[in-house]
């Protein structure tokens, strides 16, 4: 091999760190003209929570509650991002669910089996981009193990209360700080959203014929907590919540955006769900 100047060297270093690097890192705000490379996106059952009490995410209210779960699976050009992975495949099988936190974990359908409904392999997911790290988010994080993780550094950096970090470090990911335009044109764009966990965000996606959706993530988890301003207690930090509410509020505005609640059990019959699609 022929010896190289600094400079060459240096000129390649730079082409490489350009090609490999994630997706315009440096574009933070979306363009405002819809110029969009997105094509479609599918909504994913991605299960069901039953509440023995609804106050514990929803301040004011009485009496149990239902959550759904939803998780987003967008078509960009040649790639497929998915947003959230939802609760564990394996609780499907179990018939009584799976007891967790303040409520109770029920699937009936899959994850997996909706991916596969689409003709798609889990390794056809090039980007996984995850609102937050809560395990109804993060069930099936492992199935997905050749995908790219999109969080925010802060989510990522946060460990677990045994110390031990939330992600496998030998997955590849790109740590988001702050907002990011992710394919540079507008489309796609994540939302720094923190409170309800140290780097929570939301994912902005603006569709050719549907137009802007904010997916919440759970910034908001039901209608009544957006209509009222309000947020649990078991947040991670309250004040920091109300300002990301504030921040959605002001994207809902600027990009006339329809605001789904990704745990809003009335919005379920609301929404068309995979294989069905918006584009
Ligand atoms: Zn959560």
């Amino acid at each position: 091999m022929p010896r190289m100047s600094l400079l060459t060297m240096a000129i390649l270093a730079l082409f490489a760190a350009l090609t490999l690097s994630p997706p315009h890192a440096g574009a933070q705000q979306p363009s405002r003209p819809g110029n969009s490379g997105v094509e479609r996106l599918y909504v994913l059952y991605c299960g069901d929570i039953a509440l023995t009490d609804a106050s514990s995410f929803t301040p004011g209210a009485s009496g149990p509650g239902a959550l759904t779960v939803s998780c987003y699976l967008i078509k960009h050009e040649q790639d497929w991002l998915l947003w959230d992975t939802g609760i564990p495949d394996a609780i499907a099988s179990m018939p009584n669910g799976q007891k967790s936190g303040a409520g109770n974990w029920t699937s009936r359908k899959t994850l997996m089996s909706q991916i596969a409904e689409l003709g798609l392999k889990p390794s056809d997911v090039t980007y996984l981009a995850l609102s937050h790290s809560h395990g109804d988010h993060v069930g099936n994080v492992d199935a997905f193990a050749q995908s790219t993780l999109v969080v925010q550094k802060a989510e990522y950096d946060w460990p677990l209360p045994n110390g031990k970090p939330r992600f496998d470090p030998a997955q590849k990911v790109i740590k988001v700080e702050g907002d990011r335009d992710f394919f540079g044109d507008g489309s796609v764009t994540l939302i720094s959203t923190p409170g309800h966990s140290p780097g929570h965000q939301c994912l902005l996606v603006r569709l050719p014929k549907s137009g802007a959706l904010l997916l919440s993530g759970d910034a908001v988890h039901t209608r009544a907590n957006w209509d009222s301003h309000r947020v649990p207690e078991r947040n991670f930090n309250v004040p920091q919540s109300l300002v990301s509410l504030d921040r959605m509020a002001a994207v809902v505005n600027d990009y006339n955006a329809q605001l789904w609640i990704g745990h809003e059990i009335s919005e379920v019959p609301l929404r068309k769900y995979a294989p069905a699609y918006y584009e």
